[in-house]
C-alpha cells in the first residue's frame, strides 16, 4: 500500500502537471471509486472545476478545486495514478480529461512530445485490487472535519515531538507497531516504515506502547521521520503495485534493513531477520538488535524455516 513516502512522491510529480488545468472531462469506470455518490453525481460535482492545488495528507492527496471544492483521494491497497501512459494499462477505474496548460512537465518532456498547450492531457487511476476512492468534500470546514475524524499528526509536522509521541503511548496495553499503524493517532505511517523505524529505534513491535521510556520516544520519532524523509528522497518503495507518475518504480526498496527481508542477515549485526504477525500484519525485525519485552509471549514465526530448506532448489528459466 502505499504509504506517506510513495503519496508525497505522487504529490510532488502530479501536483506541476495538474496545477492550473481544468477536469474537463471525467469517467468514472468503477462506482466504488465515487462511493457514496454515484459515479455521475460525483463527476457532476468535478467537472469542469479548475485545479487549485494538490496537497497531502496522511495517505490522502487533497485536490483543492475552484468554487472550494475538494476532492480526498485515497489509493489503498494498489491505486497509482498515471500521466498520459501509453498504451494504457488494464484496471482503469479514473480517467480525468485535464484541459489548459499546466505549470510544468515531466522531467523528460516525453508526456508533452507533440502536444499544443491547451490539447488535453489524459491522467488515468489504475487500482487492481479497487480499494481506492475518491470523496467530496464541500469547502473547507469539511474538509478539517473529514481529516479530524480520520487522522493524527503528521510524522513531518513540528509539532510530532517525542513528548507528543510520549503522550501517544501512555495507558495503551496494544503494541507499539498497532499504535503506529492507527492512521488516527499518527497520519501516513504503514507496514513498511513502521518496521523499520521500530528497528533503527531498537524496539520490538510487539513491546506495549505504554511500556516505552521517555528515550526511546525520542528514539522512534527520529527514526519514523529518517525511515519517511529517506523514502521521500528514494521517491518511494515498490513492492507491489507502486509507480510513479510517469509508470517509473521507487527505489526505497532498495534500502530496506528488515522490512520483507526474512532469513537475511541484519545489516546492523548480522543476526537473521525474522517475521512475526503484530497487529495482524506480517512484521520484519532482527531479535537482537530489537529484543523481545519481558514477559511478552515467545514469537512465534509465521513460516516453517526448516521446511523451507528441505525443498528443492527452483530450477532456473
Ligand atoms: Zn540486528
Amino acid at each position: 500500500m502505499p504509504e506517506l513516502p510513495e503519496v508525497e512522491t505522487i504529490r510532488r510529480q502530479l501536483a506541476p502537471l495538474v496545477q492550473g488545468r481544468t477536469l474537463a472531462r471525467i469517467e468514472i469506470l468503477d462506482p466504488r471509486w465515487s462511493r457514496p455518490l454515484s459515479p455521475d453525481e460525483l463527476t457532476d460535482a468535478l467537472q469542469g472545476r479548475r485545479v487549485q492545488g494538490l496537497s497531502r495528507r496522511g495517505k490522502y492527496l487533497v485536490w483543492s478545486l475552484s468554487g472550494d471544492v475538494y476532492l480526498a483521494q485515497h489509493l489503498r491497497m494498489t491505486g497509482t495514478v498515471l500521466y498520459e501512459p501509453d498504451p494504457e494499462p488494464s484496471h482503469v477505474r479514473v480517467r480525468i480529461d485535464l484541459g489548459g496548460a499546466g505549470t510544468g512537465g515531466l522531467r523528460n518532456g516525453k508526456a508533452r512530445r507533440g502536444k499544443q498547450d491547451g490539447d488535453l492531457a489524459t491522467l488515468v487511476i489504475v487500482d487492481p485490487r479497487r480499494f481506492g476512492t475518491g470523496e467530496l468534500l464541500l469547502g473547507d470546514e469539511a474538509l478539517e472535519a473529514f481529516f479530524d475524524a480520520r487522522l493524527g499528526l503528521e510524522p513531518l509536522d513540528p509539532l510530532f515531538t517525542a513528548e507528543h509521541l510520549y503522550s501517544l503511548t501512555r495507558g495503551r496495553s496494544a503494541p507499539i507497531k498497532a499504535l503506529l499503524l492507527d492512521q488516527r493517532r499518527l497520519a501516513g505511517v504503514g507496514n513498511i516504515y513502521a518496521d523499520e523505524a521500530l528497528h533503527r529505534a531498537g524496539i520490538h513491535p510487539l513491546c506495549p506502547a505504554g511500556r516505552l521510556t521517555r528515550a526511546q520516544c525520542e528514539r522512534l520519532r527520529e527514526a519514523l521521520v529518517w525511515a519517511l524523509q529517506a523514502g521521500i528522497e528514494a521517491r518511494g518503495a515498490t513492492i507491489d503495485d507502486f509507480r510513479h507518475v510517469d509508470g517509473v518504480w521507487g527505489s526505497f526498496q532498495d534500502r530496506f534493513a528488515v522490512h520483507r527481508r526474512e532469513g537475511e542477515p541484519c545489516p546492523r549485526c548480522g543476526a537473521t531477520v525474522v517475521k512475526i504477525l503484530a497487529a495482524g500484519r506480517g512484521t520484519y525485525l532482527c531479535e537482537r538488535c530489537q529484543p523481545p519485552p519481558r514477559g511478552t509471549r515467545p514469537i512465534r514465526r509465521q513460516a516453517a524455516r526448516p521446511a523451507d530448506r528441505s525443498r528443492p532448489p527452483r530450477a532456473s528459466p
